[in-house]
């Protein structure tokens, strides 16, 4: 019987998760299918059990789920635990949960192996605190950023990021600031938006597109719309790297297909597999 796999969130339809993980399964030949499962919040804890009862080997976690999930979660790897946050669960042969988070290393991986762009030393700035911010500032701290400053609309949020980061890395700067603005300061060298903010047509630019300076890398997390709001202004300030979220999606969809099946994931076949989809249904 074809093992099953898939996606836990609220809304899902508009993910690329399956297309990706679908065409890994074909292209490796192996007797699998990756479903997306749109759920309730009120039904979550019920179709969570449900799906680990009936058999399923593996899931991602996305929106609103990525933290409530840790609550019926088995085991739980240490990475996760320090973002507060799960988007790829292991599910053993006897039931055994494991929880993981691949947002952070998918992030990292695509910043430094494909855009070449390594952050120790650098300063760098992240639009949002809600759970893939969390991720990314760990991954940019673990891997040596000299500082972080942080905006979120809901500043306690910010303020409890900080407070984790400054707890965990003693070496890297990190501040909140009141406006988004402040974020753009002139040396700055990668602004991250881990926001909703920009998925939608009519939402507005989150910071004075005038401050973007030319050295700037301005790697938006959204990946549908292809260009944001904010990369579009980016392109016309002619920032040094302009890139949205379809590399991050390609490297935590491969790290956890590496989680679960324990092989090295097609990687190549994964990113046509998305580009394909971009190119099809991208708004
Ligand atoms: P989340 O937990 O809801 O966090 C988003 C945070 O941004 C919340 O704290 C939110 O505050 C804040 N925010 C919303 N509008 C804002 C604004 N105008 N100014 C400042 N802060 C604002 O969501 P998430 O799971 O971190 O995901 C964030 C985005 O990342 C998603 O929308 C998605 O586009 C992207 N993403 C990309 C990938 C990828 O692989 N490329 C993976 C996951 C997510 P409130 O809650 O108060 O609104």
């Amino acid at each position: 019987m074809a093992k099953l796999y898939g996606l836990i969130g609220f809304p899902v339809k508009h993910s690329y998760s399956a297309i990706m993980h679908n065409a890994a399964f074909r292209e490796m030949g192996i007797e699998a299918r990756y479903e997306l499962f749109e759920v309730k919040a009120e039904n979550l804890e019920e179709e969570f059990g449900k799906k680990v009862r009936q058999g399923i080997c593996g899931l991602n976690i996305t929106i609103p789920y990525k933290e409530k999930i840790i609550e019926w979660v088995d085991k739980l790897q240490q990475e996760a635990r320090l973002i507060g946050a799960v988007n790829t669960i292991k599910i053993d042969k006897d039931k055994t949960t494991w929880g993981f988070n691949t947002d952070g290393l998918g992030f990292i991986t695509h910043l430094q192996e494909v855009i070449n762009f390594n952050p120790e030393g650098k300063k760098t700035a992240v639009l949002g605190a809600g759970g893939v911010a969390r991720a990314v500032s760990v991954s940019l701290a673990q891997n040596k950023a000299k500082e972080i400053s942080l905006f979120d609309i809901d500043k306690e949020r910010a303020l409890k990021l900080k407070e984790m980061l400054e707890a965990n890395f003693s070496a890297c700067v990190v501040r909140t600031v009141s406006e988004a603005d402040d974020l753009l300061q002139e040396e700055l060298d990668l602004l991250v938006n881990a926001t909703p903010c920009g998925m939608h047509r009519g939402d507005p630019l989150l910071i004075n597109p005038y401050k973007l300076s030319k050295r700037l890398f301005v790697y938006d997390l959204i990946y549908n719309p292809g260009e944001t709001p904010l990369l579009s202004e980016a392109k016309k300030r002619k920032c040094a790297g302009i890139f949205n979220g379809l590399g991050m999606l390609l490297y935590q969809g491969a790290l956890a297909f590496k989680i679960w099946l324990e092989v090295d994931p097609p990687i190549k076949v994964m990113e046509q597999a998305l580009k394909e989809a971009m190119s099809q249904y991208a708004a």
